[in-house]
Parts: structure tokens; sequence; C-alpha cells
């Protein structure tokens, strides 16, 4: 069954999971890059899920996506495709893409410069071609020492009239993290105007989700879910309107819900304790999905009903940080 569900608004793509696998493959020869396989269906594969599988084995698939990607022309192409894949497939006319440049300058090779001036150039070549809106989110990293990520900070103050909208933090759990380590960057984002989004409550326990609400006061906490652990960070989140982006197939695969059903629970104690949640892909390609699945999967599961849709929507439409 295939239903309209309008214009769209997707607030949570990650450029390593979101970009055509024969587009990278077409970017991974143009740029001679050597893949462990000439075979195309392979290649497939190695660069998206099959089945469950766990939240290192999900990130590991990022290692040849950010590789091919490692280019002011990868970049480019890689930032079109996705918005012109988000408005023909879904219809999605305002979306925001979210990316660390640091892993895409081959290691300090490549200028980061020139990595996010090309993300943005291909974002407003496909602005030109689509009726879209969108905006860039530089992320910072749990693994990097702080000078990376304040470099990061800067380059997000620096193009934040240029297309960059917001920051956000990824990479694996890494126990070695301080949540504090990236405060003053964050805060000093938020002032500059930023939107602050941060990946918490996926991996990690809402013991960080409250620690993130209290340290950085995000405007938004990508996935996020595990905060129906603690009714006092539900009430939080309330109390502060911090809108989550919840990703359920992503979750799923990554084995940080144990299945479908499971979502059932976590958007009850959303909607019991008025926490403002919006539906997002995580990464559309490497996920074999995209929003209109993943909306058509909650309605027809009886996970979501259309008026709940109709309201994630509506809260993803307000949530934006594209003024
Ligand atoms: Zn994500």
């Amino acid at each position: 069954m295939t239903h309209n569900f309008g214009e769209l608004t997707e607030l949570h793509v990650h450029v390593g999971s979101s970009v055509d696998p024969p587009i990278m493959w077409e970017i991974a020869h143009m740029q001679g890059i050597k893949l462990p396989t000439k075979n195309y269906w392979e290649f497939e594969d190695l660069i998206a899920v099959s089945g469950i599988t766990t939240y290192q084995k999900y990130l590991d698939l990022f290692h040849w996506t950010e590789l091919i990607q490692s280019s002011p022309e990868a970049m480019e192409k890689s930032v079109y495709s996705i918005i012109s894949g988000a408005y023909r497939k879904c219809n999605i006319t305002t979306v925001e893409i979210r990316f660390n440049p640091m892993l895409r300058n081959r290691g300090g090779e490549r200028d980061l410069d020139h990595i996010i001036l090309s993300a943005i150039h291909g974002m407003e070549k496909a602005m030109l071609a689509f009726p879209v809106k969108a905006g860039l989110i530089l992320m910072f990293h749990r693994t990097y020492p702080q000078k990376l990520n304040e470099i990061i900070a800067k380059k997000a103050i620096k193009y934040k009239n240029h297309g960059v909208v917001g920051v956000d933090i990824g990479g694996p759990i890494d126990k070695n993290f301080k949540m504090n380590s990236i405060k003053d960057m964050v805060l000093n984002c938020k002032k500059e105007g930023l939107g602050v989004t941060i990946h918490t409550g996926e991996a990690t326990d809402a013991c960080e989700v409250m620690e993130v609400l209290n340290l950085l006061n995000p405007d938004r906490i990508g996935h996020g879910i595990r905060s129906i652990e603690d009714e006092n960070v539900l009430k939080e989140l309330a109390s502060r309107g911090v809108v989550l982006e919840v990703c359920p197939t992503s979750n799923v695969h990554t084995s940080v819900v144990k299945n479908l059903n499971d979502f059932k629970l976590i958007f009850s104690k959303l909607k019991e304790f008025n926490v403002p949640f919006t539906i997002n892909t995580d990464g559309p390609e490497m996920l074999k999905t995209n929003l209109v699945k993943e909306y058509e999967l909650l309605l027809e599961n009886n996970i979501l009903t259309k008026e709940d849709l109709e309201k994630c929507t509506e809260v993803a439409r307000k949530a934006t940080f594209i003024k």
C-alpha cells in the first residue's frame, strides 16, 4: 500500500549512509579507489546492512563509504545525490544532512575547508534543481582529542551563513570520552546561532541523555530512545521541549531495539510524557529504507497512527535548524 504523506522533513541522515550505491561505485571508480571487490553486487553488500547486526558492525560499514567520500569532488556529488534522492523518492522538501569533515580528508591530506565548501556546493546545486531546503550539520567525534573537535566547531561557525546549520557528535562508545570536553564549544556554537543536536540514548543509556541535557542544553537529540528507561529524563526532555530524532529501522538493525514491536512501548512512553519526536532514517541507502517506508512501516504495524505521523511531520518542520 502506498500512502501519501505530503511534503516531508527529514532531520537525521548521515552522508556516509545516504548515497545510492551505484553513485558510490561511480565515485570510487572515478577516483581510482582500490576496493576489496571488483564485483558491483558484492560492493553493494559491503556498504549496506543485511539483516540484524550490531552497533559496532554498523559503524564499520562506514569505513568504505567515508573513504570513497574523502575528496571535494566526492562530497559535492554525494550531498547532491542525497537531496535529489530524498525529493524524488519521498517528497522530502526540507532535509538536514550530517557528516564529520575530518573523516573525509584522508587524515589531513585534503583541506578541510575544501571538503566543507564542496558539500555546500553540492547542496546549493541540488537546491537549484529541486524545490528543497537543505542544511548541513558538522559532527564532532567521541574518540577525537578536544583539539580536533574544536577545529570542527570553528568550521561550523565559519560556514554558519553558508549552509551549515548545526553541530552534533558521533562515533563509537568510548569509555574515555567525557561529554564535558565538548561543553564550551557546543555552547559557543549555540551562541553563534547554530542548532545543537546530540547523538545519545541510542547505544548509550538514559543517564547520558540527562548529562547531555544538563551540560549541553541541546535543541534536539539524535535517537534518545533509551530515555524511556528513566521517567525523570522524559520529564526533563518534555519541560525543555527537546525534540527526539527517532530512527526505527536503524535501531532494529543495530540491535539497539530488539524488534519493531518494542517501538510501541517507546512511542507510548514518549507520548505519555509529551516528549516531542520525529521519524528519520539515519541513512536510507545503507539501511535500505527511506522516510516514506519508515512511515508506512509504523502505520501498517499499528505502532503509530496517521495522526501521530502527521504530528511527527509537523514537529520536524518546526524543529529544523534551517531558517
Ligand atoms: Zn545517526
